[in-house]
């Protein structure tokens, strides 16, 4: 049997591996853009790995997925933590015990600690609406601080959605770490691939089985007479792009949310203190990467890249984030049966297949789980 892959980001790349070691049949992975990888491609620049769609940090508690990964690529032992400018202050989110001294005048932060570990466990995470429930002041004034600087405006910018229409229910879930940790993630497992994200992919993707066929959409005639031998049993297709598209737009188009990226080129060694200084409360975009932290690059200049959410529209940009709400969840469950009652070869994975927010060892995951399974 043939097996066509769609899509060569790290969803494609693992299964086409996957299939080419447990089938030892032929794979031809198509892939739209110029280059493999998807949205974790890499690329350097002046001495610079630069990841062209947003900064990526590997990071997993599952061994399965790291094992599998560590085949193809070593990590360094990067450690994400994000800075936010809040009105000017430099601090670090998500909320902990330094971002609170960063934060405050020390008499009220020190009041504030106090507090905290009177009442809550040394390294939980407390949501804000259970400081709003308190009969406390402070720790009331803690929530809606957090609410207010870190949590609104932000949210309203990454979604396009006005600040009246945020769901008390999402907001008040937003956590404070009891602890001194400020690192982003706690996984066991983190790192960036030290020789870049494309390299990894491109190792996952070297076996003698696989070919990748890159400007190739899955499109036309070619996705008509793949899907007609699909249905025969002649060919197995797994697809990572969105499932819209694959079946026309039937039932209309899948929201997202889209970004643009503003790349520029700085004549000092550093523009920032951290990879990811995120402005919450100020400005129209919400991030700052700056891509030479990630793998330690020593450079006389720099690459940085604003990012500016904005409305995804069909054919002019990318799709970034699945818009999860239960109208589209509702379409994309009607695609999903449709493609189930019509199509037996042909499976739907990725963020985009999945309409799903993934991270990549999700990603890794899910296509581990779907070639076991068949
Ligand atoms: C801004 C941003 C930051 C992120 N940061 C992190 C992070 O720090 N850590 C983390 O773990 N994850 C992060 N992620 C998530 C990560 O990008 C995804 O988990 C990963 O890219 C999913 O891989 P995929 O292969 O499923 O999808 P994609 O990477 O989107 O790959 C799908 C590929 O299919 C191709 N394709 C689609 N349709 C067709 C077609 N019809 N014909 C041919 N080719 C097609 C596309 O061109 C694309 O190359 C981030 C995501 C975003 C948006």
């Amino acid at each position: 049997m043939k097996n066509i892959v769609v899509g060569a980001g790290i969803s494609g790349a693992v299964v086409a591996n996957l299939l080419a070691e447990k089938l030892s049949e032929e794979i031809t992975v198509l892939e739209q853009r110029v280059h493999i990888a998807g949205n974790c491609f890499d690329y350097k620049e002046d001495g610079i790995t630069v990841q062209k769609y947003g900064a990526h940090i590997f990071h997993t508690d599952n061994i399965e997925v790291w094992k599998f990964l560590r085949r193809y690529t070593d990590f360094n032992q990067y450690m994400h933590k994000v800075v936010a400018v809040i009105d000017g202050i430099h601090t670090t989110i998500p909320f902990s015990i330094p971002s609170i001294y960063s934060t405050f005048p020390p008499s009220l932060a020190q009041k504030l600690e106090r507090k905290l570990l009177e009442k809550y466990t040394y390294g939980s995470k407390v949501p804000i609406s259970d400081f709003l429930q308190q009969d406390d002041e402070d720790l009331r004034f803690l929530a809606n601080f957090v609410y207010d600087k870190i949590f609104k405006d932000y949210t309203a910018k990454q979604w396009g959605v006005k600040v009246s229409e945020l769901s008390s229910k999402v907001s008040s879930r937003v956590p404070v770490n009891i602890s001194m940790d400020q690192r982003y993630f706690t996984d066991k497992y983190q790192g960036i691939p030290v020789n870049g994200y494309t390299e990894m992919i491109q190792r996952i993707l070297d076996h003698k089985l696989i070919s990748v066929k890159l400007n190739s959409c899955f499109s036309g005639d070619l996705k008509s007479e793949l899907l007609k031998d699909s249905q025969k049993g002649l060919v197995r297709i797994f697809y990572t792009g969105s499932i819209d598209e694959l079946l026309d737009y039937k039932y209309g188009v899948l929201p997202y949310r889209s970004l643009k990226f503003e790349f520029s080129k700085v004549n000092r060694d550093f523009y920032q203190e951290n990879s990811v200084v995120n402005y919450p409360c100020n400005y129209d975009f919400t991030r700052i990467h700056e891509f030479k932290y990630f793998l330690s690059e020593q450079t006389p200049s720099t690459i940085i890249a604003k990012e500016y959410p904005i409305e995804y529209k069909l054919g002019e940009n990318e799709r970034y984030y699945p818009i999860d709400n239960h109208s589209n969840n509702s379409l994309y469950q009607r695609y999903k049966e449709h493609l189930q009652a019509t199509f037996t070869n042909v499976f739907v994975l990725g963020r985009l297949g999945d309409y799903h927010y993934y991270d990549m060892d999700d990603s890794v995951e899910k296509a581990l789980n779907l070639i076991h399974s068949i």
